[in-house]
């Protein structure tokens, strides 16, 4: 079968491009494109026929399939020639019953999302894989890309530094100096990517990308390039994959740029166009309340919306005041049923500590839509009946200052309420002896 896909501009102007070709924007009125795909081809295999396929080649090592981004690549990407793939086996990840948790704050059916259990430590990965496989095979067909570039809150840039150094391809990162972690900025100088650390925030060093791609032969790595929307999806795909073809009532995930909330409702609606799910979930968009434009937004029902500058928030990933993928996650939200809720510096450090505390390791963002999740249950929008899946975005491990400061009450405007710090004793077994007795009743 010919599967096709193209750039197609989302205010309908009806322009159309190839995947192939270095286009960000919509030429007749500078919108943002969307990867539109036949979906009349795609409907020749029934929806049993698409899940048999699927199923078969999760998490298996035919390559390139085993990576469920790839075991997809019908949905996402069927332009791109295999041997030009790059993958790091993306996907897969464990969504589990969080039971423990969900018992403590009133919800029996709680399921967690681990995207941060991936090859660099965030969901930027199941993007990156198929943006830097289109640039593999753009320049195999001649096309001359010196570089691949991203202003970054710190995941993004690891990501392209790392998919990009598995291809033999120059990355080059724009990061806001002294705004993303150790282990965030660590990640892209071990892979040998260009790192510029500039003197600004997020929507600052997004500004000057932007610029730069102007030229052509470096290619952008934005969300704004919806390649990685198309990757992203498969967030949605595999979930309900993994349930067995059965739909959650409700889907939580944190939004800054708001690509990941996008691609979250894409994969839902091209499965339900499909027939693989005959319902949608409610999707619940999190965001931290010093970077809430949408939420702003949102209080409005979406008749209004003002870029703001964002605030500094422990949420490094999701503070952007100016998110690219507005009009697409709004369009996203109301298809869905949707609600926006956001979270303060207090609430999202309790919340990703209490859920800690249940063998979670959580990073900032995933607190931001856990401590949502808390204040919807409390609020009974979610009920106590309903199945949530919250989509934790990134690996805790890459978060070790947010956790260390938390546990030692050095974090601005957070009043810790689960702090557990080392005992500090001296090797004497009296001593242990006692201190056990007095903890935990030895
Ligand atoms: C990028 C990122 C987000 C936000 O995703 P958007 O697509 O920008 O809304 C959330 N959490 C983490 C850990 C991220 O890296
Ligand atoms: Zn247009």
């Amino acid at each position: 079968m010919a599967f096709s896909a193209w750039f197609q501009c989302i205010h309908g102007c009806n322009e159309h491009y190839p995947l192939t070709e270095i286009i960000y924007r919509c030429k007749r009125c500078g919108g943002l494109l969307e990867v539109v795909h036949d979906m009349n081809e795609l409907k020749k295999n029934s929806p049993a026929e698409w899940k048999q396929i699927f199923d078969e080649r999760y998490m298996r090592t035919t390559w390139p399939y085993g990576s469920s981004v790839w075991g997809k690549k019908e949905l996402v990407c069927p332009v791109v020639d295999n041997e030009n793939i790059v993958s790091m086996y993306e996907g897969g990840t464990n969504l589990f019953w969080a039971r423990r948790f969900g018992e403590e704050i009133g919800l029996e059916d709680l399921w967690i999302k681990q995207c941060g259990n991936s090859h660099t430590g965030s969901f930027k990965d199941l993007g990156m894989t198929v943006l830097v496989s289109m640039v593999k095979q753009m320049i195999a067909e001649g096309k001359d890309i010196k570089a691949v570039a991203c202003a970054s809150t710190g995941d993004t840039s690891a990501s392209l530094a790392a998919y990009c150094a598995a291809a033999g391809i120059q990355a080059v990162v724009f990061l806001p100096k002294d705004k993303v972690s150790h282990a965030q900025l660590i990640q892209p100088i071990a892979n040998g990517a260009l790192v510029l650390s500039l003197e600004t925030d997020f929507d600052g060093c997004m500004a000057i990308v932007q610029k730069i791609c102007e030229e052509n032969n470096i290619y952008l790595a934005n969300s704004m390039n919806s390649l990685r929307i198309e990757g992203q999806k498969t967030i949605s795909i595999e979930l309900a994959q993994q349930f067995d073809w059965e739909l959650p009532d409700i889907v939580i995930i944190p939004g800054g740029n708001l690509g990941n909330v996008t691609a979250l409702g894409k994969g839902f609606l091209m499965m339900y166009e499909l027939g693989l799910i005959d319902r949608l979930p409610r999707i619940v968009c999190a965001q931290a309340e010093r970077a809430n434009p949408l939420y702003m937004s949102y209080l409005t029902g979406f008749k209004e919306y003002h870029p703001i500058q964002a605030r500094q928030t422990l949420a490094n990933a999701i503070q952007i005041g100016n998110p690219v993928s507005i009009e697409k996650a709004t369009h996203i939200l109301k298809a869905f049923n949707g609600i926006v809720e956001q979270a303060t510096e207090d609430e999202l450090a309790n919340a990703a500590a209490r859920a800690d505390r249940t063998g979670l390791f959580n990073c900032p963002h995933t607190g931001v839509a856990l401590a949502v999740l808390i204040k919807l249950i409390n609020r009974k929008i979610i009920k106590s009946t309903d199945r949530a899946v919250v989509i934790s975005t990134a690996n805790g491990l890459k978060f070790p200052e947010f956790k260390i400061n938390y546990h030692e009450g050095r974090l601005k405007d957070v009043a810790p309420e689960h702090i557990n710090l080392p005992l500090v004793l001296p090797a004497d077994l009296s001593d242990v002896k006692r201190t056990l007795r007095e903890k935990i009743g030895y």
